[in-house]
């Protein structure tokens, strides 16, 4: 490794904190960049009155935490976000710098990458780093999504990528964790050029797909929204929440909130079950992080039986009643 760089950053968005879970899944994945590049991770944070936040992801395994901690950035501002991130890129000269792709990470960070001139994979769903050449491999669906493209960044530094919520798991709360917090000087800002007068959270229900153990995925093969209302009931039994392939939410027999895959969600569940669904790349993206996929599928020669751990060669529709009745029996 070229050693004039610096380590692994992760940009910290503790907005949502308990739901939001990007970047301690990135810390995770930063640590295992770091170890190979015989580096440290470190989280960037900009906010008022943020310190809790520096501690939790110290707790969560980040060596180090560069905090700005200043009244006037209580408001996201794009402005001020990308002219600070700068400076400090300048002068600590990152390896990689990593953020979630969130509506937040997908607004500034290419603008970042813009000013510092260097590269951005948007919206990956594996990192790796070379073990020969040590550079980022960033895997990014690209061409409509159509196959994976692995993106690296010779010459420019730092190597930047927004990653996927989700397909990374998170490393447990360590209260004994030991890091540096640094509070770098902050008192120069850009004069923003866009006002913020008012933001407020929107309210998009309860469903919670990132988080919960169980996730009931339907797909297309369910043939109407009345069998795929059964799954609501099989996610009550097991305690989870229900998913949903692109086809399924576009026949209106889900919202676009429980939408999995590429365009959507991707879970960390212990237990995916997935029925009638064809096992598309682009739909897989979102449920290869479960720790167990089992699918129902009627076409034995179905791409999604390549995946799964427990295979089930049945209808649907004759299967689901059965499996209802047996856990109501159980449970
Ligand atoms: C740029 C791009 C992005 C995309 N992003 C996403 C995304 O984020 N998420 C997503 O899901 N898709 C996405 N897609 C669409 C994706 O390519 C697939 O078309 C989609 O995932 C297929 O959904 P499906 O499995 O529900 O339907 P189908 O492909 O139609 O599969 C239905 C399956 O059900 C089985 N089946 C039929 N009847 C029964 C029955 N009675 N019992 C049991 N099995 C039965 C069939 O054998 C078949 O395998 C994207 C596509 C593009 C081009």
């Amino acid at each position: 490794m070229n050693k004039t760089f610096g380590g692994v950053w992760i940009f910290g968005d503790y907005r949502d904190y308990f739901q939001n879970r990007i970047t301690l899944q990135l810390i995770a994945k930063g640590r295992e960049l770091a170890e190979t590049l015989n580096t440290g991770t470190t989280v960037v944070l900009l906010g008022d009155q943020i310190h809790q936040y520096a501690m939790e992801y110290v707790a969560h395994g980040a060596d180090t935490v560069i905090v700005a901690d200043h009244q006037n950035l209580k408001e996201y501002e794009v402005e001020k976000y990308t002219t600070l991130l700068a400076q400090w890129v300048k002068s600590y000269q990152p390896e990689i710098f990593l953020a979630g792709a969130t509506s937040f990470g997908r607004e500034f960070f290419p603008r970042l990458a813009k000013r510092l001139r260097t590269g951005l994979s948007a919206d990956c769903v594996d990192l790796e780093v070379d073990p020969e050449s040590f550079l980022l491999v960033q895997t990014t669906p690209a061409f409509g999504g159509e196959l994976l493209a692995e993106v690296v960044t010779p010459d420019r530094r730092p190597q930047m990528a927004t990653v996927h919520p989700g397909v990374f798991r998170e490393l447990p709360h360590n209260a004994e964790s030991v890091g540096h917090i640094i509070y770098p000087e902050v008192d120069v800002f850009p004069e923003p050029r866009v006002k913020i007068v008012r933001s407020k959270p929107q309210r998009t229900g309860k469903v919670s797909l990132e988080d919960a153990s169980v996730v009931i995925a339907g797909g297309k093969g369910l043939g109407s929204k009345e069998q795929f209302e059964l799954l609501y009931e099989l996610a009550e039994l097991l305690e989870g929440e229900v998913g949903a392939t692109r086809p399924a939410v576009l026949s209106g027999w889900a919202g676009e909130d429980r939408l999995l895959g590429q365009t959507g969600k991707s879970v960390n569940a212990k237990l995916v079950i997935s029925i009638g669904t064809s096992g598309a790349l682009q739909y897989i993206t979102g449920i290869q992080g479960a720790e167990t996929v089992i699918a129902i599928n009627r076409n034995p020669d179905a791409p999604v039986f390549r995946i799964v751990d427990l295979g089930l060669v049945a209808d649907a529709a004759t299967v689901l009643p059965i499996l209802l009745e047996t856990l109501r029996r159980r449970l």
